[in-house]
């Protein structure tokens, strides 16, 4: 009997495993020196769709899910103590001034199949701040949450968040395989930082 109980309490852990800074959290993204690697504290981040080469167009549907995004790391810029601030605008252009992020729609089969994928350019020497961030997203992707759930994911990539493969789908955006949202769900999935992202977030690149 015990045995059983303890099979069932294993498997509800697994099922939903939850988030907690310090333990499945992962450390924060860091230059050699150990320095959170994110956007310069208060930064204005401007963000923008550029077309690739081959250019995939992105529905409009979709870019509201990119939107949403970078709305919900805005508005958690005092909760998890950033400042930063996204705003839409000509990322991607040559001649925008850094900061920038830019998103590209590219054929699934080049990058990690069904999501995102995150190029942080920061500076060279302390305190290696992020200059621009290229964001490429599958275009095997055609639901608005989802977009919104990779968007905010890639972004986190920008905040020294890695990927939490131990973290539930619905208490990270984070969550990676094996307990990443379910692939298009209209649902599943966070579309930006939880209480546990915000938390890392301002312990490790804001303190
Ligand atoms: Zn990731």
């Amino acid at each position: 009997m015990t045995t059983i109980v303890q099979l069932i309490m294993l498997l509800t852990t697994t099922l939903h495993a939850q988030c907690t800074v310090g333990t499945n959290q992962p450390p924060p993204f860091v230059a050699n020196d150990g320095t959170p690697i994110a956007w310069a504290r208060n930064a204005s981040v401007t963000w923008g769709i550029t077309c690739g080469s081959p250019c995939i167009p992105i529905s409009q549907d979709l870019q509201i899910g990119i939107g949403t995004g970078f709305t919900n790391w805005s508005a958690a810029a005092s909760t998890n103590n950033s400042g930063v601030q996204f705003t839409q605008g000509s990322a991607g252009d040559p001649n925008a001034t850094y900061p920038w992020i830019s998103i590209t729609m590219v054929p699934d089969s080049t990058i990690t199949p069904n999501a995102g994928f995150t190029q942080p350019v920061w500076t060279q020497s302390p305190p290696y701040t992020i200059g621009y961030a290229i964001v490429a997203v599958s275009d095997a992707i055609n639901v608005r949450h989802y977009m919104a759930f990779v968007t905010g994911h890639e972004i986190g990539h920008t905040m020294a968040l890695q990927n939490c493969t131990s973290c539930g789908d619905n208490t990270t955006v984070m969550a990676s395989a094996p307990n990443a949202p379910v692939f298009n769900a209209a649902a599943d999935g966070l579309e930006g930082p939880s209480s546990c992202d915000n938390q890392q977030v301002n312990q490790t690149a804001y303190p």
